[in-house]
């Protein structure tokens, strides 16, 4: 008997090792169980290829219609890929694409699980980052400079003279926009009252007495006009220097949202994900203002593992952060549509997945790590088979 899906969920494909992934979570874990319209889009590198790209722009219009969107790691192609895949160009980022269209923030969150113990011995609880993701080096303009050059900023009417370079050098300038920094103290303050948690902001405005001032000074306007909300719900907000910030996340117990800039979300996330035991068990959100949410695993494509399943050989990659993707997906569905029995396969989905590596079994990423007496490797298609074993029961 499967379950009716009201509302259609945004699917899109992507690239390499989690691509073979995904079709075995659909077909094995998804399909036999949902009832579900999926609007399909391919984001394989070939296919935004000979698109022009233009699959993900379409794509991302899908996720703001239906509201939902589920997606695969995808390839962001440089040099030697364009080579390996003989591309017409560099493509940029998808994520970048989607998230830039959508205007969104993206939120990454570990999976706990009680045998796969955090790397530091005070963290109790998941801490969630919050990415800023529009600007700053991410949009940058860059020169190398030759000797003898001047760089100048110009804006408007101003000018103000960066560096005098009397040897080669490098410039960059970086911008971002107070609507963006607007978006992304919203969205963070909405996902902390959402999740009950208290929310740290951290910037380098001793040193960046305009930019990244600005920062902090908006997130501060953003959480005076949610000060009620925020009492009533006993969140608490904390401003610090970045520096601090990471100082005291790494003694805290976890159980907040850090609010990241957005290199610092880069850098500072896969931190996290390590730090909280695998890339495998770290999932991703983006959400837009306007209620839209697209689901992921925040790891990539897994090229080295890819490599070996073409030769042939076994793998063992850890799926659940993509299979968490497609849950958050379907609870999300199922909460907006109101669906109740929806958003119980999506737990009883994760609760499996759970109790599969809570069990000793595991894939290589976690066999060395869990505190499991009885660890039982498995290959990637193992794993999603007893996954399915624990759904059945
Ligand atoms: P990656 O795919 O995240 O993999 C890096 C390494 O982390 C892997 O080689 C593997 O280590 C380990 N790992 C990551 N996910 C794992 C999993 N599910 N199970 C087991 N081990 C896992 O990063 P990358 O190799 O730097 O990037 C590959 C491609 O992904 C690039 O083309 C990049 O553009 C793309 N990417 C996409 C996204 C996205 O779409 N969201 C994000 C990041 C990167 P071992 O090899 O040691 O086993
Ligand atoms: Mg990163």
């Amino acid at each position: 008997m499967s379950i009716f899906v009201k509302s259609p969920i945004v699917e899109l494909d992507g690239d390499e090792m989690t691509r073979v992934i995904w079709a075995l979570i659909k077909d094995q874990l998804i399909l036999p169980y949902l009832e579900v319209d999926l609007k399909y889009f391919d984001l394989g590198i070939k296919n935004r290829d000979s698109t022009d790209d233009r699959v993900t722009i379409e794509a991302a219009d899908a996720i703001a219609k239906y509201k939902v969107g589920v997606k695969c790691a995808t390839i962001t192609p440089n040099v030697e890929r364009v080579k390996e895949y003989q591309l017409k160009k560099e493509w940029p980022s998808p994520n970048g694409t989607i998230r830039a269209r959508l205007d969104g923030t993206v939120f990454r969150k570990p999976i706990v699980v009680s045998n796969v113990l955090p790397q530091m011995r005070s963290w109790k609880k998941p801490i969630v980052i919050g990415r800023h993701a529009y600007g700053d080096i991410y949009k940058n303009v860059e020169f190398s400079v030759a000797s003898g050059q001047t760089a100048e900023l110009v804006v408007g009417e101003n000018k103000k003279i960066i560096y005098v370079f009397d040897g080669p050098g490098i410039v960059q300038a970086v911008h971002n926009t107070e609507d963006s920094i607007r978006s992304f103290a919203k969205a963070c303050i909405a996902f902390a009252l959402f999740e009950k948690i208290d929310l740290w902001f951290a910037t380098k405005d001793t040193i960046s007495k305009i930019y990244h001032a600005r920062f902090r000074d908006i997130f501060q306007e953003e959480i005076d006009l949610r000060k009620s909300d925020l009492e009533a719900a006993g969140i608490k907000y904390f401003y610090m220097l970045i520096d601090d910030a990471v100082a005291r996340v790494m003694r805290s117990e976890g159980g907040f949202l850090w609010a990241c800039m957005n290199y610092d979300g880069d850098v500072m996330s896969d931190m996290l994900a390590s730090g909280f035991g695998s890339l495998g068990l770290m999932t991703s959100v983006l959400v837009s203002p306007s209620g839209v949410f697209e689901f992921e695993a925040a790891h990539g494509t897994v090229q080295r593992h890819y490599y070996k399943h073409l030769k042939g050989e076994t793998t063992s990659t850890n799926s659940t952060a993509s299979i968490f993707a497609w849950t958050g997906a379907i609870k999300k569905r199922g909460e907006l549509d109101m669906t109740p029995e929806v958003v119980a396969f999506g737990n009883r989905l994760e609760k499996a997945v759970v109790e599969t590596i809570e069990s000793g079994i595991v894939t290589g990423d976690l066999a060395s790590i869990i505190s499991t007496q009885n660890v039982v490797p498995v290959t990637t298609q193992e794993f999603i088979h007893e996954v399915k074993k624990r759904i059945e029961k």
